[in-house]
C-alpha cells in the first residue's frame, strides 16, 4: 500500500491537490472534513455534536475523528492504499493512526507539506467561501480560529512525522499545475526509492 498524508493549514490546496493525487495513484481518499460534512448533512448525533466545534473554526475531538478513521479503513482493505486529507490533525491522532496502520502492517509512506504564507491562506479562504457554501470559510474570526488551531495542535504533526524522517515540503504556491508536478514528483522519488 501507498499510504499518503496531504498536510497543510486550512487553505493551502489539500482538497484540490488531493482530487488530482488520487485520480493519478488511484488512493482511496480520506477526508476528516468531508466526512464530518457529510454526517452533518445527514443530521447524525455525531454531525450534529461535531457541527458545534467546526462553527467556531475548532477541533472536533480526537475520539471522534479517530473512529470514523477506522472504520474507513475496515470499510476498504483491498485498497491500493489511502490519502489522508485533514488527518491526523493532532499529535495524538497521528499516534492513533498510526497504531491503526500498524494492526494491518502498514504504515505511512510520506508526508507531503504544502506551505503557503498566512495572508495569501486568508485570502483563498474568503474567496472560497464566495462559493463552497461552508459557513467556516466566510467569517475572518473563525478562519483566524482555524489557522490559530493548525498552529498550536496541527503544526506539531509533521514534527512527529520527521522523527521518522517522512516528512517532504513543498511550496503550496503558484499554479495547481505546478504544485501538483512538484507532489508528484516527491511521489516518484519515493516509489522509486
Ligand atoms: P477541513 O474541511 O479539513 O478544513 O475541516 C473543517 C473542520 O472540520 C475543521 O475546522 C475542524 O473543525 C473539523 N475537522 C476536520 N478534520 C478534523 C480532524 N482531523 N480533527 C479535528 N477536527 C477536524
Amino acid at each position: 500500500m501507498f499510504n499518503l498524508i496531504l498536510f497543510g493549514p486550512p487553505g493551502s490546496g489539500k482538497g484540490t491537490q488531493s482530487d488530482k493525487l488520487i485520480e493519478q495513484y488511484g488512493l482511496k481518499h480520506l477526508s476528516t472534513g468531508n466526512l464530518l460534512r457529510e454526517e452533518i448533512a445527514h443530521q447524525t448525533k455525531l454531525g450534529l455534536e461535531a457541527k458545534h466545534y467546526m462553527d467556531q473554526g475548532q477541533l472536533v475531538p480526537d475520539e471522534v475523528v479517530i473512529g470514523m478513521i477506522r472504520s474507513a479503513l475496515q470499510a476498504n482493505p483491498n485498497a491500493k492504499g489511502f490519502l489522508f486529507d485533514g488527518f491526523p490533525r493532532t499529535v495524538a491522532q497521528a499516534e492513533a493512526l498510526d497504531k491503526l496502520l500498524a494492526e494491518l502492517n502498514e504504515e505511512i509512506s510520506i508526508v507531503l507539506a504544502l506551505e503557503v504564507s498566512e495572508d495569501e491562506l486568508v485570502q483563498r479562504l474568503l474567496n472560497r467561501g464566495k462559493t463552497s457554501g461552508r459557513s467556516d470559510d466566510t467569517d475572518t474570526g473563525v478562519i483566524r480560529a482555524r489557522l490559530v488551531e493548525y498552529e498550536n495542535k496541527t503544526s506539531p504533526v509533521a514534527g512527529h512525522y520527521q522523527k521518522f524522517g517522512k516528512v517532504k515540503r513543498v511550496k503550496g504556491e503558484g499554479s495547481i499545475d505546478d504544485i501538483f508536478g512538484s507532489l508528484t514528483r516527491e511521489i516518484e522519488g519515493k516509489l522509486s526509492a
